[in-house]
């Protein structure tokens, strides 16, 4: 994978890079959020390692620009153990995933492995895979999503989630089961994210074109209407 890491603890930034091109991925390093907002928009990589506190434009605000960029390169963000942020906040954000600070290496790789799946479409899936609920539309080989003619920009999070429900449709999925098959079974967070995900799902493909097709099914877990 061509990893971008974007972290001003140089000898932290040094021994992940270490590690990483140890394991066989190429790694591209910079310790400032403005350099690494155009390295993230300009050049090619699988995932991006964001700390939050850096000189120049901070983590949260570098993750927003890309996004806002349509730039949906996964982002693994790091996070301080003093609590820094909100949880939620670096998801509100547009990142991927998060990871508090100390971490092992062994979760972090196991982490930005699953992102570069995701990246490069789910694992399993057949290339051009497409999903159809009602006017919703999902692409998975070309990652992209649509309600009506109206193509939607979903992060890579978002698009996974998406892609379970639907799969599920009309039947219901359990919150777990979204969890494992999306966050995946080394996510040591709060399940609640996926809350906070179908949260962001139904302000993009729902609220601004007034339907309610994603359900939730209380005490079960979440299903698509296509009617509703
Ligand atoms: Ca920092």
């Amino acid at each position: 994978m061509r990893v971008l890491i974007v972290e001003d603890e140089v000898a932290l930034a040094e021994g992940l890079r270490d590690g990483l091109i140890a394991d066989g991925h190429q790694v591209t390093l910079c310790h400032d959020g403005d350099e690494g907002f155009e390295l993230a928009r300009r050049s090619d990589v699988d995932v991006v390692i964001l700390d939050i506190m850096l000189p120049g434009r901070n983590g949260y605000k570098v993750c927003r620009d890309l996004r806002a960029a349509a730039i949906m390169t996964p982002i693994l963000m790091l996070t301080a153990k003093d609590g820094e942020l909100d949880e939620a906040e670096a998801l509100d954000t547009g990142a991927d995933d998060f990871l508090s600070k100390p971490f092992s290496y062994v979760v972090l790789e196991a982490r930005l492995r699953a992102l570069g799946r995701r990246s490069s479409g789910p694992v399993g899936s057949v290339g051009g895979e497409r999903l159809i609920g009602g006017d919703l539309v999902l692409d998975m080989g070309a990652r992209r999503c649509w309600r009506g003619t109206t193509e939607i920009t979903l992060t890579a999070r978002e698009l996974d989630l998406l892609a379970e429900i639907m799969r599920a449709a009309p039947n219901v999925v359990a919150k777990g089961d979204l969890l494992i098959r999306v966050w995946g079974q080394s996510f040591e967070g709060d399940p609640n994210v996926v809350e906070v995900y179908v949260g962001y799902l139904r302000r993009k493909v729902d609220v601004p074109f007034g339907r309610t097709s994603l359900q939730t099914v209380r005490g079960h877990g979440y299903r698509l209407d296509v009617d509703a």
